[in-house]
């Protein structure tokens, strides 16, 4: 899966030790994972305990974006401490012919380090934009942009991608020989996540952009 032209070395906590031969470390896997999500899970700690919390994140280059309040418990806590952003993606059960066999396929990602605030006011609003981008591609330029009293609420950090583990599983069972013979269905029930039809709200009066379109042909 990762080859020695695009693999950056893998650091000490980010070396995949269990099933190394699903481990990815290039920059294209990595980015992909980013970019298939709407979310992440961000793990850190303070004087309360360990809290994973979910929140909205973004990619751009080779940093990972989130956004939030300017009270944000979360927002202040991740500048000054190290934290791991987890983003998960499911892609199916995999049913094995034992109970002990039975897997998921996935693609997910880990990315340690210490998140930074975009403290420029025209890359944080470049950042913001691109968020509504990756939301929605062609929605920016279709809506009252943010006001200066919204941008100066709104918190902006990124952090960068360079120390991340990717790790994929894709495929049937990996049944042990001997179970071949036991008559249960075996197989892969393939998951994804999917949009489904659009419902407008009851005052819309502009009729469906492409990416609405493109959201109901899906
Ligand atoms: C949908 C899903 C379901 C899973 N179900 C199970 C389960 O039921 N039981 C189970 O034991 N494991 C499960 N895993 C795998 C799990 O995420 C870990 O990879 C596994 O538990 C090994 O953890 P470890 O700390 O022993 O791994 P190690 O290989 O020792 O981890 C070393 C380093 O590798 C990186 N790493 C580890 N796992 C991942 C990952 N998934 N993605 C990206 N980087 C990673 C981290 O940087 C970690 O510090 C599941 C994963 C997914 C995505």
């Amino acid at each position: 899966m990762t080859t020695p032209e695009t693999a950056a070395a893998p650091s000490e906590r980010t070396r995949i030790r269990r099933i190394p031969a699903n481990a990815a470390y290039d920059r294209a896997t990595l980015h992909a994972i980013v970019d298939a999500a709407y979310l992440c899970h961000i793990a850190f700690a303070d004087d309360k305990g360990a809290h994973c919390i979910p929140t909205a994140c973004w990619r751009e280059g080779d940093h990972l974006y989130i956004h939030g309040s300017n009270g944000s418990r979360m927002l202040k806590r991740l500048t000054d401490s190290e934290c791991c952003v987890t983003i998960t993606h499911l892609d199916g059960l995999v049913l094995a012919r034992s109970a002990f066999n039975h897997s998921m396929n996935y693609r997910s990602a880990m990315v340690y380090g210490r998140f930074e605030v975009v403290s420029d006011e025209a890359q944080r609003q470049r950042a913001l934009e691109n968020f509504m981008e990756h939301l929605a591609p062609g929605r920016q330029a279709e809506i009252r942009p943010g006001s200066d009293k919204e941008y100066a609420a709104t918190t902006v950090l990124r952090i960068s991608l360079a120390e991340a583990a990717c790790k994929i599983r894709s495929g049937g069972p990996n049944d042990d020989e001997e179970d071949m013979q036991q008559l249960a269905w075996a197989g892969v029930l393939p998951l994804a996540l999917k949009a489904l039809a659009p419902v407008m709200d009851a005052r819309c009066v502009t009729p469906a952009p492409a990416y609405v379109q493109q959201w109901l042909q899906d």
